[in-house]
């Protein structure tokens, strides 16, 4: 951990060091494998400590992160508001994960905000804003899920890991990582999921529980989207994808079924940079991807009110679909000497 002073892990061993404290965990809205990930894998291991643990998810997750074998309920904040604002005013400790900043919690973010008992965070994103009293990020890891591992053993919980929070926190790494495929040129990651392996996780049944996973419905809504929505700009080595709220409903959609869309075009020989534009009620959703060094956190934040990593961010815009598509296209030629000059 470069960034985290030492002194900060002390203060986090401390408050964490008394047992029976109520603590609730919360990840970004719409959370993926990490944001869920991380957030179960901490509280089984804080749950084994002795504390009573609550994860609030902002938003429904996929169901393609409900196979865990933590048994553990994750309240949706969306769906059960009155009791997860109860169990939040009841909780000692907040833990936010794998975002950085208020805003990434969507509908909690004013209960965050105006949460009076210590917060915490651990996030890997850059750019993190000061809205916890205990900040640990930590931008030179592959995902929120490799640093708590590290965070739980600096403060003296590591033998408090079992399989079910190996397996959890295993998932986090593997699903920001692209199945290993990128932010993975720290040797630590690799070392942790070692590490994590020696629980006796089931690394191919995590696997299929993350991948193969999926309804007809969400394949042939990409098998449409890749035919019949994908629009490729050679000339500016760009690829994007846009779908309809109209054209959600017709192949069922459900939460999750158009995570990791964005990564196909990326797939085409040559191209650096993909966006897909979701119509969500009043917002488009964006998801931006690319190859090397084309930042695409950047561009989400100019341009989209977003941010996150170099070569995947996202963000919003409360556009229709067909200005935003304009937008993007007018946006796009600034970009060109960037995009040609990206080595793959
Ligand atoms: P995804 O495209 O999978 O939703 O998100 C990719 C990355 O961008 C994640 O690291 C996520 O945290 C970040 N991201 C996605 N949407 C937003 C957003 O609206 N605001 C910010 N700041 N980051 C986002
Ligand atoms: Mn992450």
């Amino acid at each position: 951990m470069k960034n985290t002073d030492i002194q900060i892990i002390a203060q986090v061993k401390k408050l964490l060091a008394e047992t029976s404290r109520n603590i609730s965990i919360i990840p970004h809205e719409n959370p993926d494998g990490d944001a869920i990930g991380s957030a179960i894998g901490f509280a089984e291991v804080l749950t084994g400590f002795g504390h009573h643990v609550n994860i609030i998810s902002p938003t429904e997750y996929p169901d393609f992160l409900k196979w865990f074998s933590s048994e553990r309920k994750i309240l949706v904040y969306s769906k059960e508001k009155r009791i997860a604002e109860e169990i939040l005013r009841q909780s000692d400790i907040l833990i936010c994960v794998d975002f950085n900043e208020a805003k990434r919690a969507g509908k909690l973010e004013k209960s965050i905000l105006k949460y009076a008992n210590p917060k915490i965070l651990i996030d890997h994103h850059p750019y993190p804003s000061d809205f916890c009293d205990y900040t640990i990020s930590e931008t030179g890891y592959s995902s929120t899920a490799e640093l708590i591992f590290d965070v739980v053993k600096a403060i003296g919980l590591g033998g408090f890991i079992t399989k079910k929070s190996a397996e959890a926190l295993y998932t986090g790494i593997l699903t920001d990582t692209g199945s290993f495929s990128h932010g993975t040129s720290n040797p630590n990651t690799f070392q942790v999921v070692s590490e994590l392996m020696k629980f006796g996780i089931a690394v191919e049944k995590i696997q299929s529980g993350v991948y193969h996973n999926f309804s007809a419905d969400r394949m042939k809504l990409l098998g449409y989207c890749l035919n019949n929505k994908m629009v490729v700009y050679p000339e500016l080595r760009t690829a994007l994808i846009s779908i309809s709220k109209q054209e959600l409903l017709d192949f069922n959609f459900k939460t999750g079924d158009t995570e990791g869309f964005v990564n196909f075009p990326l797939s085409i020989a040559n191209i650096v940079f993909s966006t897909i534009f979701i119509e969500k009620d009043g917002i488009i959703k964006a998801s931006f991807r690319s190859k090397g060094n084309f930042h695409v956190n950047h561009f989400a934040r100019d341009h989209f009110n977003g941010g996150g990593h170099r070569n995947a961010a996202g963000g919003e815009i409360k556009l229709t679909l067909d200005e935003t598509i304009d937008k993007f296209a007018q946006l796009l030629p600034a970009y060109k000497h960037q995009l040609l000059e990206t080595e793959i």
